[in-house]
């Protein structure tokens, strides 16, 4: 079994100095390949850096670059620039995190649309997929993503939390859906388990998020609280229950998925799995 992990934080302080051990831990669970989320110029940096000093391979670690709607108060003239040149990298596979947030609004609305339209002129001019983050901003989200799908490679709704109509929509516009240990939860995740079953084959993706979203369903819980990719396996054992589908062929298929959406190369299963 191999899994596909597209979203983990791994330039996040908890894990300093860590990195290796997570990674080695990941890749003991199955989890094959990553894609390291960057969320700013100087994060999108990192997890490129990152991508090149842990994996000598140049098959496992892969990266996004771009800036998260709660930072679009950080854009300058310059970022634009400086994205271009990131997104250019052999690693670095989709424009990303960038989107809008209307939950937190860390940054002006106005100010995060114009933010996410860069981006999506960005993703259109090198025709690179899009790693897309909403919260509560799904109806302005369409809106803007409309004006570009038709130039645009491919999407992802990463962390998807949203209601079936939302869900629906995004469907209908031919994005990509990616789930995390969001759907573990039992205080706010469980709206998400119907609706497993209404996302096709090869729309849908899996991530951790980590150190964010450890599932609350994982047992034993680790001490230390924090999420890691090894336990995307977790989030697998869930979604297939409510896809009413085997973890293997939901193994298979979402990494068939994520390997087609950001292009990466297959690899053997090593005789560790
Ligand atoms: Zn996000």
């Amino acid at each position: 079994m191999q899994l596909i992990d597209i979203g983990v934080n791994l330039t996040n302080s908890s894990f300093a100095s860590k990195e290796r051990e997570v990674l080695e831990r990941a890749y003991a669970a199955g989890v094959a390949q990553l894609i390291l989320t960057g969320t700013s110029v100087q994060g999108s940096e990192q997890a490129l850096q990152m991508c090149r000093e842990l994996d000598e391979s140049g098959e496992r670690l892969f990266s996004t670059a771009g800036v998260h709607p709660h930072s679009a108060s950080d854009w300058t003239q310059d970022t634009e620039q400086q994205l271009q040149g990131l997104l250019k990298e052999n690693a670095v596979r989709a424009v990303g995190e960038c989107g809008l947030d209307f939950n937190r609004d860390f940054s002006p609305r106005p100010r995060q649309e114009k933010v996410l339209h860069a981006h999506l002129a960005l993703a259109v001019a090198l025709q690179l997929p899009v790693f897309l983050h909403e919260r509560e901003a799904d109806e302005r989200l369409l809106a803007i993503l409309r004006e570009y799908r038709d130039h645009l490679p491919g999407a992802v709704v990463h962390c998807f939390t949203g209601e079936k109509r939302a869900l629906f929509s995004y469907l209908d516009m031919d994005l990509h859906i990616g789930i995390t240990g969001w759907i573990c939860d039992e205080r706010r995740g469980t709206h998400l388990h119907p609706l497993m079953r209404e996302i096709p084959r090869g729309r849908l993706m899996l991530e951790s998020d980590a150190p964010y979203l450890l599932p609350r369903s994982l047992r034993p819980k680790p001490k230390n609280g924090r999420n890691e990719p090894a336990y995307l396996t977790e989030v697998l054992r869930e979604v297939a229950l409510h896809r009413g589908e085997r973890p293997e062929d939901v193994a298979a298929h979402t990494t068939a998925c994520a390997r087609a959406f950001f292009s990466l190369p297959a690899i053997q299963e090593s005789a560790t799995f």
